[in-house]
């Protein structure tokens, strides 16, 4: 993917006031739009701001379609990183190639192309929907039928209603409307449901989705494990300044392979196989972690059906990503190895 200006189009600066910065962007200028398959690359990048060390040698690669999400606790080195590959802040080491561009020095042609959702908006309150989707748009060269940006993210009902009057949640929609409107290839959402109630959570989830359906890369950061486990292809859990685990939710942290909790409760008077071992609680419930669920549970249903009793409110419980992200955050913290 080349990071270059499309012939015949002519720089034409714009600025998108937030509420803590002045965003600067440049229009008017296109990628190759050519079919390449990374859409972010990072090799050993580090950010110290004085003593602290916020980023300690990080790799990253990001397929183009793919919806990445960044995890880990406060402090860990997410927004520097993003802002990096923004290009709103400056590395002290480290490659960083983001749609084929170094956003340190090739920053004016990569703006175009990427949409940014930030946590709060920097909007004019008096404007209606549309005309604020409608003016965001005029800026970029590559644009998204104003009518349809606003459907994508749910505002259809509201496009005539001034954006002082809108919910939290639909100020938050208005934001993934104005960074889509651009057409970018390359979408980052930084916490987009925080505050969010939980249908709107839901809805915003579909947005997202949607955006991937159209070919969008999207770098999400969250603190939500059920977000990143229902719309992640990938995530990375990073841990002061450290990747500390990466993967599909499903499987991260071999959480797929790790020990499953078996929980069931047998009839009074019965004594479960002891091959399968475990501990039986005050409310008679046993609970045993195996390594082996498909031999465990063999041995138990046959046991049970052998003789005739029920088991009352089995379950099996694999680990959740929650427990999975806490224990590995827990040691990266103590700079222990996964
Ligand atoms: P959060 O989830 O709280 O947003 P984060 O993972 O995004 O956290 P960063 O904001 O990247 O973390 O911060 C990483 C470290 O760098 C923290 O120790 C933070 O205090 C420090 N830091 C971030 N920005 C600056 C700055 N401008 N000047 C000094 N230190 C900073």
């Amino acid at each position: 993917m080349l990071c270059e200006l499309a012939s015949g189009d002519m720089p034409n600066r714009l600025r998108h006031r937030r509420s803590t910065q002045t965003v600067e962007v440049a229009g008017d200028v296109r990628g190759d739009g050519g079919a390449a398959s990374v859409a972010v690359s990072v090799r050993g990048l580090r950010k110290a701001y004085g003593p602290v060390e916020a980023v300690r040698g990080i790799d990253l690669e990001i397929p183009v379609g793919q919806i990445f999400a960044l995890l880990g606790p406060n402090g860990a080195g997410k927004t520097t990183t993003v802002e990096i590959l923004e290009g709103y802040r400056s590395r002290d080491a480290g490659e960083v190639e983001v749609l084929g561009c170094d956003p340190a020095s090739e920053r004016s042609q990569l703006r175009p192309r990427i949409g940014i959702v930030f946590q709060s908006t920097g909007v004019e309150p008096y404007l209606t929907v549309r005309e604020t989707v409608t003016m965001y748009a005029s800026l970029y060269p590559r644009r998204r039928a104003v009518d349809e940006v606003i459907e994508v993210v749910g505002l259809g009902e509201k496009r005539d209603e001034r954006v002082v009057r809108l919910s939290g949640g639909q100020q938050r929609r208005l934001e993934m409307a104005i960074a889509l409107v651009g057409d970018p290839d390359l979408l980052f959402l930084d916490e987009p449901t925080t505050g969010f109630d939980p249908a709107a959570r839901r809805e915003a989830w579909e947005v997202v989705r949607s955006l991937a359906g159209l070919g969008k890369t999207v770098v999400l950061t969250t603190h939500y494990m059920d977000e990143a486990q229902y719309l992640a292809d990938r995530v990375v859990v990073i841990s002061a300044g450290r990747v500390v685990a990466e993967g599909p939710p499903s499987t991260l942290g071999l959480r797929d392979s790790k020990g499953v909790r078996i929980r069931f409760r047998p009839p009074s008077g019965s004594e479960p196989p002891a091959s399968l071992g475990g501990v039986t609680r005050v409310d008679g419930f046993v609970e045993v972690t195996v390594e082996e669920p498909v031999v465990a549970l063999h041995d138990l249903t046959g046991w049970a059906i052998e003789r005739g009793l029920p088991l009352e409110g089995l379950e099996v419980i694999r680990p959740s990503l929650e427990d999975v992200y806490l224990a590995l955050t827990r040691q990266g913290e103590k700079g222990g190895e996964p």
